[in-house]
């Protein structure tokens, strides 16, 4: 193994994060209500937010965009992510503003998502993001791509996790199909508190009726502190959890879905660019309130309160952000954790100062990572227990 790493240093790839930027997310920092299981930076901002505060927020991005433009190396985007909070609670004409704000710099083929909840999707929601790639000019060829907060088809399932929406997902998204947006994600949850098996069925049933593009499928994670995790008495039956993820994952590839990321699955050509980007360990830059940024060897998080930053970019400023050095050992560890989730090969060079050889040797026997050609991957069984594997991969 030794003399492997040896004779692969010579062709050792840039590390982690480093290069230029192509890939930019915009936090939109605001729910109509807080979902109970949510812990993500938003403020409920109830059905009538106020138009000014949202304005505001508008120009902020903008004041922040040519900021951070200027002082990083920017070059023309891949992608462009708009998410939350609920980007489309901003309603399309201030989506079409912060959407100028990048036009001229993205790419003919760029990949532009904008998250939304079904309560936002009317007509004229629809008839927009018809209309958004248009608006991009000459030569773009690619649609608006939505994705679409679902969670479950089941009303009751979705009042479990304190979601106060009551629009159907299903509805909205024959609106925006019907508009002619094809490029559809829906997002999912499982292991929500009361969900059976036949809860779970029927929400495979709903989604393959649907046959979205894309499909994110998470489980549910009870982040302490939120209402959903005081009201759970009990944390979740493991057995039952791995068993509900071994179902979306079968149903789904049987389906035709690549399972290409832990929580993810595609029809072909449609993976998500803007979340591959994270998982190669590209850089990125985050604008809005507590959006993360990670260029080189160096992550920043901008200060979760709109007010404060509001105030900053207002005023011309950088707002506050938390500033974190990524040494190489962490970068290292990352870029593990993150290929991990895709099972992509990473070159051993790259983790000689993390790596744990001889588990990685055990974990092949088991068949849960594949070295070959001087790099390890995390087999598509060890994706189910990815997080596990790393943790076993790391070095004291
Ligand atoms: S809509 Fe999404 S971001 Fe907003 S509170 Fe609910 S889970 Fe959180």
């Amino acid at each position: 193994m030794t003399d492997v790493l040896a004779t692969l240093r010579h062709r050792l790839p840039a590390p982690a994060f480093a290069g230029p930027v192509h890939h930019v997310y915009v936090h939109v920092p605001f729910c109509r209500a807080k979902c109970d299981y949510c812990d993500f930076a938003s403020a409920a901002v109830g059905d009538a937010p106020d138009g000014a505060l949202l304005d505001g927020f508008v120009g902020g991005v903008a004041a922040e965009w040519e900021r951070e433009r200027a002082a990083h190396d920017v070059r023309r985007l891949h992608t462009l992510y708009l998410g939350g909070g609920t980007p489309s609670l901003l309603g399309p004409d201030r989506l079409e503003r912060l959407l100028e704000l990048f036009r001229p710099f993205l790419t003919s083929a760029a990949e532009v998502t904008v998250e939304a909840n079904p309560e936002d999707v009317d007509e004229a929601f629809a008839a927009w993001a018809a209309a958004a790639p248009r608006a991009r000019g000459r030569g773009s060829a690619c649609g608006l791509r939505v994705s679409l907060g679902a969670q479950s088809f089941a009303p009751a399932l979705r009042e479990a996790l304190g979601r106060r929406a009551r629009a159907d997902p299903a509805a909205a998204f024959g609106r925006l199909r019907r508009a002619g947006v094809a490029n559809l994600s829906l997002d999912l949850i499982q292991g929500i508190p009361g969900q059976a098996a036949a809860d779970l069925e029927a929400d495979i049933a709903a989604v393959l009726g649907l046959r979205p593009a894309h499909i994110s499928w998470y489980e549910l994670s009870l982040a302490a502190g939120t209402p959903l995790a005081a009201r759970s008495a009990r944390s979740r039956d493991e057995d039952e959890g791995a068993a509900f993820y071994r179902r979306v994952v079968r149903a789904l590839s049987r389906a035709g879905y690549d399972w290409y990321e832990v929580s993810n699955f595609a029809l072909p050509g449609r993976k998500a660019r803007h979340n591959l980007a994270y998982w190669r360990a590209r850089p990125y830059l985050g604008l809005g309130p507590g959006a993360v940024s990670t260029v080189g060897a160096r992550r920043w998080t901008n200060v979760a309160g709109t007010a404060a930053w509001l105030r900053a970019t207002s005023a011309g400023a950088r707002p506050p952000r938390e500033v974190e050095d990524l040494g190489a050992a962490t970068r290292a560890r990352e870029r593990l954790l993150l290929a991990a989730r895709c099972g992509d090969p990473v070159p051993l060079p790259e983790l000689t100062a993390i790596l744990d050889l001889e588990a990685a040797g055990s974990l092949a026997a088991a068949g849960l990572v594949s070295l070959h050609s001087g790099t390890i991957r995390v087999t598509r069984k060890g994706r189910y227990v990815a997080g596990a594997v790393c943790v076993r991969l790391f070095r004291g």
